[in-house]
C-alpha cells in the first residue's frame, strides 16, 4: 500500500496525528517501537486485579472542552480526583503544600500567624510558586518559604532531576506552587476523569480505523533515514515525499550528530502488597537521598472506580539520569531543561526544518513538557493546519 503518511509512536500525539489523517481519508502506516500502543499512558489490568499505569501514574484533567469532545468520541469517563501526600518531618501533608499543610507543621499559633500573612499577601486561592516565594522580604514569610523549600523541593528536585533547584529551568518548580487554599486536590481543572475502560481502551478505539496499519515492535530509526544534505527522507531505502509525523527524540532520527539529547528517566519497582497500603494515591518522599532513594510511591488501587479487596499493587519510582545502553533508565522521560540541553535541541530543530515534509510533535521530539490534555490539543492544532495547508502546499 501507498502510505499518504508514516507516524513515528503510538502516544497521544501519534495516535490522535494519525486519527485525524485517517478521518480525512490519507493512509496512515503508524511505527511504534514497543510492543504496544498508548505511549507513556499505557495501562492494563496486573495480576493483583490493579489497572497498573507501566511508565508512572497518569491522571486525566483539563479545562479544554475541545479536548473532552475529541477524546469523548472513544471512551467512557468515572470521576476521579488526584490527592498527593508528602512525607514532611514525619507526617503526611497535602502536596502542593497549602494551608492544611501548615497546620500538620506547626504548632497553633504559630500556623495561624502565617496563614494570615499568606493570606494577606497574596490573597485566598492563589497559587505562588516556591522562587516567588523565596523572594518575599517579609522574615515570617520567609522563613516559611526556607522551611517549604526545604522540606519540600530541594532533595526533591534534587532526586528528581540531578540538579538543584536554581540550576534548573524555574518553571520546573512552578508546576507544583505552594497553594493558598484548604482546596486539597493535586488539579484544579475543571474536568478530571479517567477513561472508563483504562487508557490503553481508548487508544484501541481511536486507533481502529480502515486508513490506519499499525506495526509494533518496529523502531523507525531503522526504517526511516534522514539526509539533511539533500532535504530528503527516505522510507525502506526509497525517497519518501508522503508526511512523516516524528513523535521520537530527534537526536536519535539525526543519528546523534549533534550530540545526545539529556532526558531524565524513571525506574518503576512493582511490589504487591495486602489490603492498603497508603492513604492516597501517590506520597511523595521530599527527603534526601540517603534517607529514601525514590521520590514517590503510587498505589495505583486508589485511581480506580472499583479497586480489588484482597490485594493492592504499589509502583515505586527511582529518578534516573537516562543512558541509551542503561539497564535502568534507558526510557527517554523527561526533557532535561538546562540552557546547555535547550540550545542543543533548537541545533536539532534548524537541522530538520528545510526537510518540509518531516514534522516534530509531543513531548520527545519538541523536548517540552506536554500534559496529555495539551499534547491531544496540540496534535489536533497540528493536523487542522496540516490539512488546511496541504491544500496550499505549503508548510507551517
Ligand atoms: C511519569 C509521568 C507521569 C505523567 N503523568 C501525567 C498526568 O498525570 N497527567 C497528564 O496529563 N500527563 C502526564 N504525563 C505526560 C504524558 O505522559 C504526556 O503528555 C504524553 O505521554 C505525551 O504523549 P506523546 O505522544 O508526546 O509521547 P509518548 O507517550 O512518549 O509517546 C511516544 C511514542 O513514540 C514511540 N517512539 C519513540 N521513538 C520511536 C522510534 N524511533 N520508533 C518507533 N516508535 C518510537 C514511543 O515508544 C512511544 O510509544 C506524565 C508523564 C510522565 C513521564
Amino acid at each position: 500500500m501507498q502510505y499518504d503518511a508514516v507516524v513515528v509512536g503510538a502516544g497521544y500525539a501519534g495516535a490522535v496525528s494519525a486519527r485525524r489523517l485517517a478521518d480525512a481519508g490519507k493512509h496512515v502506516l503508524i511505527l511504534e517501537k514497543r510492543s504496544h500502543i498508548g505511549g507513556n499512558a499505557y495501562d492494563f489490568i496486573d495480576e493483583n486485579g490493579v489497572r497498573r499505569h507501566e511508565y508512572g501514574p497518569h491522571l486525566f484533567h483539563t479545562n479544554s472542552s475541545r479536548v473532552i469532545d475529541y477524546l469523548s468520541r472513544f471512551t467512557q469517563w468515572y470521576p476521579y480526583e488526584q490527592r498527593v501526600l508528602g512525607y514532611v518531618e514525619e507526617k503526611l501533608v497535602p502536596i502542593p503544600f497549602n494551608l492544611t499543610s501548615i497546620e500538620r507543621c506547626f504548632e497553633f499559633e504559630k500556623a495561624e500567624h502565617l496563614k494570615d500573612a499568606l493570606i494577606e499577601t497574596y490573597g485566598m486561592e492563589k497559587k505562588v510558586p516556591i522562587l516567588e516565594l523565596r523572594k518575599n522580604p517579609d522574615p515570617e514569610i520567609n522563613e516559611l518559604a526556607e522551611f517549604i523549600f526545604e522540606h519540600v523541593f530541594k532533595y526533591y528536585t534534587m532526586k528528581q532531576w540531578g540538579y538543584s533547584a536554581d540550576q534548573i529551568d524555574p518553571t520546573v518548580t512552578a508546576r507544583v506552587p505552594v497553594h493558598i487554599s484548604y482546596d486539597d486536590r493535586y488539579f484544579q481543572d475543571t474536568f478530571q476523569q479517567m477513561p472508563k475502560e483504562g487508557y490503553t481502551a481508548m487508544f484501541e478505539h481511536i486507533l481502529i480505523h480502515p486508513n490506519i496499519e499499525i506495526r509494533l515492535n518496529t523502531d523507525a530509526n531503522e526504517l526511516l533515514e534522514v539526509d539533511t544534505e539533500k532535504k530528503e527522507i527516505r522510507f525502506e531505502n526509497e525517497k519518501y515525499d508522503g508526511i512523516v509525523i516524528y513523535t521520537g527524540i530527534v537526536d536519535s532520527l539525526l543519528k546523534y550528530q549533534l550530540g545526545e539529547l539529556s532526558y531524565r528517566s524513571l525506574w518503576f519497582e512493582n511490589e504487591t502488597e495486602d489490603g492498603d497500603y497508603q492513604p492516597a494515591a501517590t506520597v511523595n518522599y521530599p527527603t534526601p537521598e540517603s534517607q529514601h532513594a525514590y521520590t514517590r510511591i503510587t498505589e495505583y488501587k486508589h485511581m480506580m472506580e472499583d479497586p480489588p479487596k484482597n490485594k493492592t499493587t504499589i509502583a515505586i519510582e527511582y529518578p534516573f539520569e537516562y543512558i541509551r545502553t542503561a539497564e535502568k533508565g534507558n526510557v527517554p522521560y523527561y526533557p532535561v531543561f538546562t540552557e546547555e540541553s535547550k540550545q542543543k535541541y533548537q541545533k536539532y530543530a534548524e537541522l530538520i526544518k528545510p526537510i518540509t515534509n518531516l514534522y516534530l510533535l509531543g513531548r520527545l521530539s519538541e523536548y517540552r513538557y506536554y500534559n496529555m490534555d495539551a499534547c491531544v490539543e496540540a496534535a489536533l492544532d497540528f493536523t487542522e493546519k496540516l490539512l488546511g495547508v496541504n491544500e496550499n502546499s505549503e508548510k507551517h
